[in-house]
């Protein structure tokens, strides 16, 4: 089979005008970036009146299960079905493209295209980002270097500055140096662009307007007498937000079938919400008749934020959910060497399908029509697929779609087409996993317990200081965001399958008072990525004509 980047350079794209004409964007509301890349205005998006449709996944391997490539097959077998769909998905990160092997475009035969720049720099949203995000860190240290009449103390400055690259050795730093006309010297370091608070604010704003209040609301740091400063202290909320006119515009390509798909922001799915901006989706909704989207890593940490802190704001909650399985997944959560997940193993296959049943009861526990799909991979042999088929229906009474659009496009995913479509016309009534007025201790307890499968919440004596602090604040009924491992429903990355009697630790709890929510830390989170032995731009190349090669 082809790779990727092959497939997609093989692809006759339709002109971007061609697609939103499709979908009823009249011209005057597309920008076009090019032929094939547009930005959309802002205008009349706010009906949501089609369907939606969430993907999520069981707990990942390292490669991921399939997801995005899973939304776009499926987005394909709608459009062939004559459904009307619309994707809204993640941009990449050029960290993770120039780290990792994979992109975040889809794989195979469903992809969104033109996928060397949507992997790339696309529309510059990630740039404008990282502009606004260091500009503030600059007016910050200005602010101190010009007398500091706010009194910021330089030792509790909590906006660090941002990059797009994955760069272990920016991680801490010190700024400042070379005397009394280069600033104030101080500790301070990188985090990836996609880990700002400003990405998971531009994710969460529906105007202008909501955006510029975010902004105005972000906590930066405290006094010498700890009091916090936000950035409407240092009033440069409109400056910022005047960075990212453009970036809070949605985005608008197709996928390799001529499917339309809003592709705009990508907050991490740990110490953020993971899911594309609340404009696409509502895009999305408005100009198709069903809108598919995703959340990252698994439903624990994706899916439980959709639910519980993306939907309140988009004033929508999902119609039906697609939980994606694939055989090697499982496997590995049945006890599996990660190494060997190609060879058959049902023992190891039939244990691991508790990690499957996990996900899907808890996904049906906040009262939405849940379909399972096995992402298909052409080392599943028939005897596993049969049994997950069978294990499926015993244990959870649904039937499973096998989807295999990966090598065949929307063709492959027919079947859970169909199934979609029947399960979005359930009716249901949405029940959320916690209330918006609980404390901030039983959101967590309620999200440990009902999603995870776990028994309690152990706060660190850092954490429960901090919660003082949250509650003095006022805060203390913002949702809550748990960073944790995506491999595990615990906080041990090595604990897989589907475990009981578990205690999350929490180890700190951090303000996001623009993005609106409480980041519960368990664990180490990497805000700074590093890059592999191998890293995947040892494969790129581009010759004479512009022809890349080693893009995956
Ligand atoms: P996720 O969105 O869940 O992280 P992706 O859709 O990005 O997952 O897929 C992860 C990687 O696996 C990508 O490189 C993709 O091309 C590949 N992949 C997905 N489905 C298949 C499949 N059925 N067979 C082979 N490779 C696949
Ligand atoms: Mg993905």
């Amino acid at each position: 089979m082809k790779s990727d980047v092959e497939i997609s350079q093989n692809a006759e794209l339709q002109p971007i005008s061609e697609i939103a004409k499709k979908i009823g964007i009249e011209n005057q509301d597309l920008e076009p970036y090019g032929h094939y890349k547009a930005k959309v205005s802002l205008k009349n998006v706010d009906d949501n009146q089609g369907k939606l449709v969430l993907v999520t996944s069981i707990n990942p391997t390292a490669a991921g299960e399939g997801k995005t490539t899973l939304t776009v097959g499926l987005g394909d077998a709608l459009t062939e079905l004559g459904a009307n769909p619309v994707l809204a998905l993640r941009e990449p990160s050029l960290g993770p493209v120039m780290g990792m092997k994979g992109g975040a475009t889809g794989g195979g035969y469903s992809q969104v295209v033109p996928m060397e720049d949507i992997n790339l720099h696309f529309t510059g949203d990630f740039h404008a980002l990282t502009e606004a995000h260091n500009t503030l860190a600059a007016l910050i240290d200005n602010h101190i270097h010009h007398g500091n009449e706010l009194n910021i103390d330089p030792r509790q400055i909590e906006w660090k500055r941002v990059l797009d690259v994955n760069d272990r050795e920016l991680r801490q730093t010190v700024v400042g140096l070379g005397g009394r006309t280069s600033g104030v010297p101080r500790q301070d370091g990188f985090d990836i662009t996609v880990a700002s608070e400003l990405m998971a604010i531009l994710c969460l704003s529906t105007d202008l307007i909501d955006l510029k209040e975010r902004i105005a609301n972000i906590l930066i740091g405290y006094t010498y007498d700890r009091e916090p400063i936000y950035v409407r202290d240092l009033k440069v909320q409109g400056a910022l937000t005047l960075l990212l006119k453009d970036a809070i515009k949605p985005n608008l390509v197709q996928t390799i079938e001529h499917t339309p798909a809003f592709i705009h922001g990508g907050p991490f799915a740990n110490i953020a919400h993971g899911c594309n901006s609340i404009l696409a989706t509502k895009a999305a909704m408005h100009y198709g008749d069903i809108a598919l989207t995703e959340a990252g890593f698994g439903s624990d940490l994706g899916a439980e934020k959709f639910m519980d802190i993306v939907t309140p704001k988009l004033g929508k909650t999902p119609d039906c959910v697609v939980v994606v399985a694939t055989i090697r997944a499982l496997k590995l959560n049945g006890g599996m060497d990660k190494n060997e997940l190609t060879t058959e193993n049902l023992q190891a296959l039939e244990e691991g399908a508790a990690n499957l049943y996990r996900h899907v009861r808890s996904m049906c526990r906040f009262n939405v029509p849940v379909v399972v799909t096995i992402n298909k991979f052409n080392t599943d042999t028939d005897a596993e697929v049969e049994l997950l088929t069978k294990l499926i229906k015993d244990n959870l009474g649904l039937s499973t779609y096998i989807s295999e659009n990966f090598a065949k496009g929307g063709k492959g995913a027919i079947d859970l087409a169909k199934g979609v479509l029947s399960a979005v016309n359930e009716s249901k009534d949405f029940t959320p996993v916690y209330e918006a007025d609980d404390s901030i201790e039983s959101k967590m307890d309620k999200i440990v317990t009902k999603i995870y499968g776990g028994a309690h919440v152990e706060l660190s004596s850092k954490a429960k200081t901090q919660l003082k602090k949250i509650k003095k604040m006022g805060y203390d009924k913002l949702p809550v965001c748990m960073a944790k491992t995506q491999y595990s429903f615990t906080d041990d990355p090595k604990v897989l399958g589907a475990p009981t009697d578990f205690t999350i630790h929490v180890s700190d709890l951090l303000i996001r008072s623009g993005a609106g929510f409480i980041v519960a830390l368990t664990g180490k989170v990497l805000t700074m990525p590093g890059l592999p032995t191998h890293p995947a731009a040892l494969n790129m190349d581009i010759d004479e004509n512009g022809k890349i090669t080693g893009l995956f």
